[in-house]
């Protein structure tokens, strides 16, 4: 082969080419001797040894690209200082090549040509205006920089990957959730700067070894090498405490979806695909705002975490809240007690049933902290009817068995009722059912001597239920809503549930029925001598100040009468 030397006619050719095309300037800057070339067009005068200096001083970027173009900037003589891995950047700005021209959306892709430390020796740039079409299409791009076109993405993502052939990659995508309403709500050019926002946190956060961009509007991406899947849901936990959730006054919330990595020679496009639908299926999820491909037990970790991340400092600002379900005498509808439930009121989650995490406070054993709160919070709502002359009804509060055999439930039992000055019959105890291998039945014991009433949970759920009646000495038995519900279907059923409510009061048990949902249910239990229900047919557990009012009222009526 040949290799023909530049005539000056090629040299003259290859600028009147790139000179025909009217909407690009193209020009090569040697960063260290200060020279600048213009391939074309006469964007720059004489004496310039900094052109991107020269241009965010000049009218040619819109002065709403200017913060972006400076970062850009800044980026650039970062390059020159302290070298780089990168051999192409690109972003785009509102910009114009002359003062009398409007500025219309550009395109600017600057090659980096590095000595042996990566250090930016020189730059060649391309400045392209953006077609109609393209910017029809991209509309949303005005103001904000787009940091990497698709294929200068998926580059930088296999140069990570084949750098960390030892570790394991996941596929980051998020999106605002109902980024359009906030473009309706807020106009697009809130829309747009909250994106610029996300984008410029992203480049804050993420480090070279973390390629992201912006896929389309309000989607963008993230690529992180990782040895254990815990550090995945680390980063995305800081990525949402960096950003937070409201700028401009717009409260926003981020949707993720992960795809770890499982074929690395698959295209980066299907990982990508598959980040998409791991985030459109938790589209809408309250509770859940992370999706993983094809991993349920990946979205119990983060679920898992983020409730541990969160529990102590939901202590401290009062998320924890106690609501009462109201006890039922089915003859007289009247209240006779209530259960104290808890409920977490999260500040980005809202309500958070207890299901989704006692377990987990179970295992962790921060349920004792939560447990005695809610102890503490039924004694002062006791106090607090007994001061406002209102007839107070006993609380029963839930004990988990995990402590038992570690902490003096019965001295704390103690010490709440004399520090509120509650009499003892206000305060009752739960605990579930269970093959009694963790001292139940001596705890049950100790209390009752004390003259506390103790009600066995969820009676009918387990194994172990007659056992526990031979064992340990409880005052009431609970009927789980299951074993209800159940057992009602069948005639077989009934006779059971009735010879339960006969045996029971035969060894002088008193019964309640847990989650009684309809009438027919209630009338049943009553037919069998069961008089006392709690369930969604009567009330849901509900906040302490609606079950005030509702005693207040009772305790108005039979002061009437
Ligand atoms: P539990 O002690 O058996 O409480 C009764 C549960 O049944 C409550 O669920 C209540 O809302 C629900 N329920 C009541 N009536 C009905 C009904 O008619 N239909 C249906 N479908 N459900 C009904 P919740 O509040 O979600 O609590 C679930 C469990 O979490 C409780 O079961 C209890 O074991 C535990 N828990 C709740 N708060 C605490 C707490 O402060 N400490 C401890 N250790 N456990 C708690
Ligand atoms: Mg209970
Ligand atoms: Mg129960």
């Amino acid at each position: 082969m040949r290799i023909n030397s530049w005539s000056e006619d090629d040299r003259k050719l290859l600028v009147d080419t790139i000179a025909a095309e009217k909407d690009s300037v193209n020009f090569f800057w040697n960063c260290r001797n200060g020279r600048v070339f213009q391939l074309c067009g006469n964007l720059f005068p004489e004496d310039i040894s900094d052109p991107f200096a020269y241009l965010s001083s000049s009218k040619f970027v819109k002065e709403t690209s200017l913060a972006a173009f400076r970062m850009f900037c800044t980026r650039i003589n970062n390059f020159i200082e302290n070298g780089t891995e990168e051999s192409l950047v690109s972003a785009d700005f509102s910009m114009r090549f002359s003062e009398d021209e409007n500025y219309r959306m550009c395109h600017i892709t600057v090659v980096i040509l590095k000595d042996s430390d990566n250090k930016a020796v020189s730059f060649y740039v391309t400045m392209r205006f953006f077609r109609e079409k393209q910017i029809a299409e991209r509309r949303i791009l005005d103001n904000f920089t787009s940091d990497k076109s698709p294929e200068i993405f998926a580059n930088h993502i296999k140069r990570m990957m084949d750098s960390n052939p030892e570790r394991e990659i996941a596929f980051i995508q998020f999106d605002v959730e109902r980024f359009k309403l906030i473009n309706d709500a807020y106009g697009e050019k809130s829309g747009d700067r909250l994106l610029k926002y996300l984008k410029d946190s992203l480049t804050v956060i993420c480090s070279d070894e973390q390629p992201f961009a912006r896929l389309t509007a309000d989607v963008f991406m993230i690529v992180i090498p990782f040895d254990e899947e815990i550090e995945i849901i680390d980063f995305i936990h800081k990525l949402e405490q960096n950003i937070g959730r409201i700028y401009e006054g717009i409260e926003f919330r981020l949707v993720f979806g992960v795809c770890i990595v499982e074929d690395r020679t698959a295209q980066t496009r299907t990982h990508g695909d598959n980040a998409t639908l791991a985030r459109q299926s938790v589209k809408g999820n309250a509770l859940n705002n992370i999706g993983f491909y094809n991993g349920k037990l990946k979205n119990d970790l983060y679920h898992q975490h983020y409730i541990e991340d969160d529990m102590k400092s939901a202590m401290l600002n009062n998320e924890f809240v106690m609501f009462l379900q109201p006890k039922y005498n089915i003859s007289t509808g009247k209240i006779i007690g209530a259960e104290a439930l808890t409920r977490w009121i999260h500040p980005y989650k809202g309500l958070i049933p207890p299901a989704q995490f006692i377990p987990i406070f179970e295992k962790n054993g921060f349920i004792l902290n939560l447990d005695q709160l809610i102890w503490e919070k039924a004694c002062k709502t006791i106090r607090f009817w007994i001061d406002n002359g209102v007839e107070p009804v006993p609380i029963s509060v839930n004990i988990s068995r995990e402590y038992l055999n570690t902490f003096d439930v019965v001295g704390k039992f103690n010490e709440l009722v004399e520090r509120y000055n509650i009499p003892i019959r206000f305060l009752e105890a739960e605990i579930t059912e269970s093959y009694d291998a963790d001292n139940t039945s001596d705890v049950v014991r100790k209390m009752k001597n004390c003259g506390f009433t103790m009600l066995m949970d969820d009676f009918g759920s387990g194994f172990s239920s007659l056992n526990m009646l031979k064992t340990t000495p409880f005052d009431v038995l609970k009927i789980d809503r299951g074993f209800l519900s159940e057992f009602m279907e069948s005639e077989r059923g009934r006779k059971i549930i009735a010879h339960t409510i006969s045996m029971s009061r035969d060894i002088g048990l008193d019964i309640i029925a847990e989650g009684v949902e309809t009438g027919a249910q209630a009338q049943f239990l009553q037919n069998c001598g069961c008089d006392v229900a709690q369930g969604f047919y009567y009330s849901k557990p509900i906040p302490v100040e609606e079950f005030n009012r509702q005693l207040h009222e009772q305790t108005a009526e039979r002061t009437k009468k």
